[in-house]
């Protein structure tokens, strides 16, 4: 029996973890992953809005965190499956066969790339799929390229990939960009950025790469094809949760709901960081709801033993 499950080892987890250590609390992060750091693996912009540090990417915060992180006695188990979880008996039953329980459990599973679910976006990973126009952009200099979203993630990376590609086209579903205004306005001065709004992106074709993608644009007008050399799509996160999504409260999306002290509807059951944060995901988010859970439990731990 532990003090404290984590489940997930990226910014929050760990935070949690560093903290349950600093309070005395025994912790195990179980981690599916081979390596910690969740999303900081996938944030290939500079990082300057983290209060003390900055980074030039995910990868240097993360070696950031790792002191501390391996300073701190913790348990971490990666590449670690878990089958079941019963939140209310604070139960983890792991694909290995292995049971777990402990006091409190602490959900810090994030957030995924939502994708299209189109032919060719899987099969072509790696063969004209561009996961980042920061990390990929020299790689698809000089090529045709289509972005899909309406966000700031999807209208910044089509900013950033008109630098260098002769034409860079944005699929929009919907009939305004919901990216910020600055990002919209910068588009007008970017002549090689073509905008199709109302319409969606239904197919990526090739032979052994990406070479041309299917739009069906709305208002009865004719699905057509366009030869692109690459495609990125950006059209937002999901959450982490279909483990125990009909064991505690979520809202229409997914997101679990929790109180200001990182409690869920369940007893002793905390969510820390994106998965519990629709709103304002950020690293430092992440971190600090980390401090709470921790702080919260050890609370109410020592108010138990004092009982
Ligand atoms: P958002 O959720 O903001 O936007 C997602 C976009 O994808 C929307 O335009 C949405 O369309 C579209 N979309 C969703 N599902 C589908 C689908 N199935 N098919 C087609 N289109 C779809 O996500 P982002 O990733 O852009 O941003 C996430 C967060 O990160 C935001 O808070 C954003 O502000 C932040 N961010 C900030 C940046 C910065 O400050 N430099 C850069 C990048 C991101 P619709 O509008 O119709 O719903």
């Amino acid at each position: 029996m532990q003090d404290v499950i984590i489940i997930g080892a990226g910014p929050a987890g760990l935070s949690t973890a560093f903290w349950c250590d600093e309070l005395g609390l025994d912790a195990l992060v179980l981690e599916q992953a081979e390596h910690v750091g969740g999303q900081l693996h996938r944030v290939y912009n500079p990082i300057n809005n983290y209060l003390g540090l900055k980074a030039r990417n995910g990868e240097e915060l993360l070696e950031r965190f790792s002191a501390d992180v391996e300073s701190a006695e913790f348990d971490l188990w990666t590449q670690t499956t878990i089958s079941s979880v019963d939140l209310k008996a604070k139960r983890i039953s792991l694909a290995s066969g292995e049971n777990l329980q402990s006091i409190a459990l602490v959900i810090a599973t994030g957030v995924r790339p939502r994708v299209l679910g189109v032919p060719g976006e899987k099969e072509f990973a790696g063969k004209g799929m561009i996961e980042s126009a920061t990390r990929d952009r020299e790689l698809f200099a000089g090529q045709d390229v289509c972005v899909v979203g309406g966000g700031d993630a999807a209208v910044e990376n089509a900013l950033l990939l008109a630098d260098v590609c002769p034409t860079v086209t944005l699929v929009h579903r919907g009939k305004k960009l919901r990216a910020r205004h600055e990002f919209r306005e910068q588009l007008q001065s970017k002549h090689c950025i073509t905008v199709f709004t109302e319409s969606v992106l239904t197919r990526i074709m090739g032979d052994e790469r990406v070479e041309a993608v299917e739009i069906h644009r709305k208002q009865g007008l004719k699905p057509f094809q366009l030869a692109v050399r690459g495609v990125l799509i950006r059209i937002g996160v999901e959450p982490n949760t279909e483990l125990f999504r009909d064991q505690l409260e979520t809202d229409e999306n997914g997101y679990v709901v929790v109180n200001s002290q990182q409690e869920t509807n369940v007893p002793m059951v905390f969510a820390v960081g994106d998965v519990s944060n629709p709103v304002a995901p950020t690293i430092s988010g992440a971190t600090g709801s980390g401090a709470t859970a921790a702080k919260v439990i050890a609370g109410k731990l020592s108010a138990k033993v004092a009982q």
